[in-house]
């Protein structure tokens, strides 16, 4: 299977390439072009996680050494992902029983270890620098704590991310460091931008993007989208269901797509989106105009500029209308949102509010007689703070967040300024086991 680029589809690279680098060298996005498998039935049959770790060997064919990779991806993937039934004809598909308990763990952790295995003979160690609104700093830090040869810096919005996710990214020390930036989620990425710009710093600490562009991360994502389709068999249920993914940056809708294109028995996809309806409104035919994003309570969805999208658009050949046959959309506003987890409740479930925004945009476009699938993103007591309020009781705190809830956090503010981080980078080192 080969790589192309979003900006050259004449490029072909196998993964083992598009790993090892952050963008295509014409700096598009890394895209595939995928040709469905005729063996479905037979995979459907595998157990998970052997099922995802055959899935990500054969994206990796030819380029990395099979037996490694399949070691790798299967320890990656190890998380129990259960479809749990949600009134009738619809099922939740819970991705959030990972370390730091949102869906990002299985890309981050898939990264962390096929990043070793394109990297032969590595003189120094690699830098994973990332920008966090929560969730995927969350996610990064607890992949590559402890693995050798990498160190990880992350940026965050001082006072912009939940207590509990704070603690998730700054307090597990070892060869990760976090950086409180006295700014907004957009200022955190623009000086993460300007540290890659650093032809020099960039190429001294190797510094590697962990966010939801790379095909590491993208990967991990396809595969279980396949475990919904065996889930359902096993109850028996043949039909394909149409699937609410909830999105910000649309790497995991993306990822869907592939899935679907690999020929997993899956029917349409659903775009949820909250407020910020880049997306919805350049379907509904009103261009595409990125934007500034506005604040919700989902807020690892709040992206105004999806960086995903180009994929999407590569994959149906930038045939808009063909996109949009393939497709269903439509965004949640935040009363709706709230009021989805309040309902939630009658039904035994508790929603987190990114969760609630699929569930929302769901009911709007699901048939009657078609089975609907929402994919859960996020464990709920990460946002207790909005979730709570709404059910009338507090969620018992997980074991992975129980632990760290008292920690206090180490603090190395930064102000909002690019120069800063490039000399931090420069100044700094963060332990890492493998350096001598
Ligand atoms: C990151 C995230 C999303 C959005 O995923 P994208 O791939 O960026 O579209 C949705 N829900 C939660 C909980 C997230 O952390």
């Amino acid at each position: 299977m080969w790589w192309t680029s979003s900006g050259d589809p004449s490029l072909r690279v196998p993964l083992r390439a598009a790993l090892a680098s952050n963008f295509a060298p014409d700096g598009g996005l890394y895209c595939l072009l995928p040709e469905p498998w005729d063996d479905w039935d037979d995979l459907l049959e595998t157990p998970w996680p052997d099922r995802g770790a055959e899935i990500v060997v054969r994206f990796a064919a030819g380029s990395i050494d099979e037996v490694a990779v399949r070691k790798a991806a299967r320890a990656a993937l190890d998380i129990p992902a259960p479809l749990v039934p949600l009134g009738r004809d619809n099922f939740v598909f819970e991705l959030f029983h990972g370390p730091s308990l949102a869906f990002k763990d299985f890309g981050a952790r898939m990264l962390a270890r096929l990043l070793p295995l394109v990297d032969d003979q590595t003189p120094s160690p690699r830098t994973i620098l990332t920008a966090t609104s929560g969730d995927t700093g969350a996610a990064v830090v607890s992949a590559f704590l402890g693995v050798p040869g990498t160190r990880v810096v992350v940026l965050y919005p001082k006072g912009r991310v939940s207590g509990l996710q704070e603690r998730q990214i700054a307090c597990m020390g070892g060869n990760t460091a976090a950086l409180q930036v006295a700014g907004t989620f957009d200022d955190c990425q623009a000086m993460i931008k300007a540290a890659f710009a650093d032809a020099e710093l960039s190429q001294q600490l190797r510094l590697t993007s962990a966010n939801s562009i790379h095909v590491g991360r993208l990967i991990a994502q396809v595969t279980y989208f396949s475990e919904i389709c065996a889930q359902l068999r096993r109850r028996g249920i043949r039909d394909r269901p149409v699937v609410a993914v909830p999105s910000g940056n649309f790497g995991h809708l993306c990822a869907g797509l592939y899935a679907k294109a690999l020929g997993a028995p899956l029917g349409q996809l659903v775009a949820a989106t909250n407020r910020n309806r880049t997306v919805p409104d350049h379907l509904d035919g009103l261009g595409w105009q990125p934007r500034p994003s506005v604040a919700t309570p989902s807020n690892a969805m709040d992206v105004g500029a999806p960086n995903n999208w180009p994929r999407i658009e590569a994959l149906f050949r930038n045939d808009l209308p063909r996109l949009r046959s393939e497709l269903r959309w439509g965004s949640a506003d935040d009363e709706t949102t709230l009021a989805t987890i309040a309902n939630a409740t009658q039904l035994g479930t508790v929603l987190d509010p990114h969760t609630a925004v699929a569930l929302a945009v769901l009911a709007r476009v699901q048939q009657p007689g078609e089975v609907g699938v929402t994919l859960a993103t996020a464990h709920p007591a990460k946002f207790a703070g909005v979730v709570e309020p709404l059910i009338g009781r507090t969620l018992p705190l997980p074991e992975a967040l129980r632990t760290i809830a008292t920690r206090t956090i180490p603090q190395r503010p930064l102000p909002r300024d690019p120069a800063a981080l490039l000399r931090w980078l420069r100044r700094h080192d963060v332990g890492t086991g493998a350096r001598a």
